[in-house]
């Protein structure tokens, strides 16, 4: 099977979750992968260690800002290049928005959320996550061409091959393809994303108060991880609403989610269950996180958190 991987970059640097994407399209297929704007010639190159032969660049830096129909239109035309009958894309803002579109364009049924790699032992099923993230369904493509969204963590990351050969993609684009354009970014505080983060340490009302979060930023810097909260917690101002993570926040799918002080409600977990680890710190036995996490510390959190920080300090 010919597939192609859409990859996105941050500043330049490619994203780990558009790398994961790549080794899953190799699992699959021969992978082609996709890639806009600027992004130098080794870094693109890279992603041929992960499995890909060839990356088809177009470097119009008006691709930069990540506008919906413009990239819509140049996978389609990567598809059409490439002659690819899969499309994979690992789970983003933008992805989310763009793989219908490409869908449309190339004439392929889309399928968004997959938590697996194809079973192709009887025609084309895909495992998708359904009522935010509380079940699967198994989707069946029987035939032509299919886009896929990924989501994070699904395969690990694997090194297998050597560099790719980068081409210049160029496309014809009409000024309507960039008439929504972004007119500002406002980044967060720190050097880790939270999208994007391996590791979260993230708290809840249980905290009391913001003045208490000192806490929350040390585990967090012990362990080199991002900072979240849940929903209460940004609406009362004690944290920014960019780390408000859920079904009406940013959903996260780190190697290790640590919740500290967070009751586990469903909203909340809609955003954190593709966490490969979750770690519940709370004081009542009974919270709904427990029944969610792989380790769960019963215990107050004003006491359970310093003393994990100073034991991780001392391994
Ligand atoms: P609480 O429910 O107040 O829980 C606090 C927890 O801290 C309790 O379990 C308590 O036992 C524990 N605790 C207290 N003191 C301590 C201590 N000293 N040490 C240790 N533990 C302690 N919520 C989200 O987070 N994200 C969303 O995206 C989201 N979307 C929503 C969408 C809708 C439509 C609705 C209706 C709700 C949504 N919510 C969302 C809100 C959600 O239902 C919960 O109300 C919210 O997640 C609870 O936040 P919390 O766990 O921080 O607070």
């Amino acid at each position: 099977m010919s597939v192609l991987v859409f990859i996105e970059a941050d500043n330049g640097v490619i994203k780990k979750s558009s790398l994961e994407a790549v080794t899953y399209g190799s699992k699959v297929g021969d992978v082609v992968a996709v890639a806009m704007g600027s992004i130098d010639a080794s870094e693109l190159a890279s992603v041929g260690k992960y499995g890909a032969s060839k990356v088809l660049h177009c470097s119009d830096e008006r691709l930069n800002d990540g506008v919906i129909s413009a990239t819509a239109k140049l996978i389609a035309e990567a598809v059409n290049q490439s002659g690819a009958d899969l499309v994979v894309m690992s789970r983003s803002s933008l992805v989310d928005a763009v793989a219908a579109r490409v869908a449309i364009k190339v004439g392929a049924s889309v399928v968004a959320n997959v938590q697996d790699l194809p079973d192709t032992s009887n025609g084309f099923v895909v495992k998708r996550g359904v009522f935010t993230g509380k079940a699967f369904a198994n989707v069946s493509i029987p035939e032509g061409k299919k886009v896929l969204t990924v989501s994070k963590n699904v395969v690990p990351l694997e090194e297998t091959g050597s560099d790719a050969v980068v081409e210049e993609l160029s496309v014809a684009f009409a000024d309507s393809d960039f008439g929504v354009k972004r007119i500002s970014v406002h980044k967060q505080d720190g050097d880790i994303l939270l999208p994007e983060a391996d590791r979260v340490v993230s708290a809840g009302r249980g905290m009391k108060g913001p003045e208490n979060w000192q806490m929350i930023e040390d585990l967090a810097s012990t362990l080199g991880a991002a900072t979240a909260c849940s929903k209460p917690v940004s609406d009362m101002d004690w944290r920014p609403h960019h780390e408000h993570v859920g079904q009406t926040g940013i959903k996260v799918a780190p190697q290790l989610y640590i919740a500290v002080g967070i009751s586990g409600a469903i909203q909340h977990l809609a955003g954190v269950n593709s966490s490969k680890v979750i770690v519940a710190i709370n004081k009542d036995p009974e919270a709904p996180f427990f029944k969610a996490a792989d380790y769960g510390v019963v215990g107050d959190a004003f006491e359970v958190v310093p003393k994990l920080i100073e034991a991780i300090k001392n391994n």
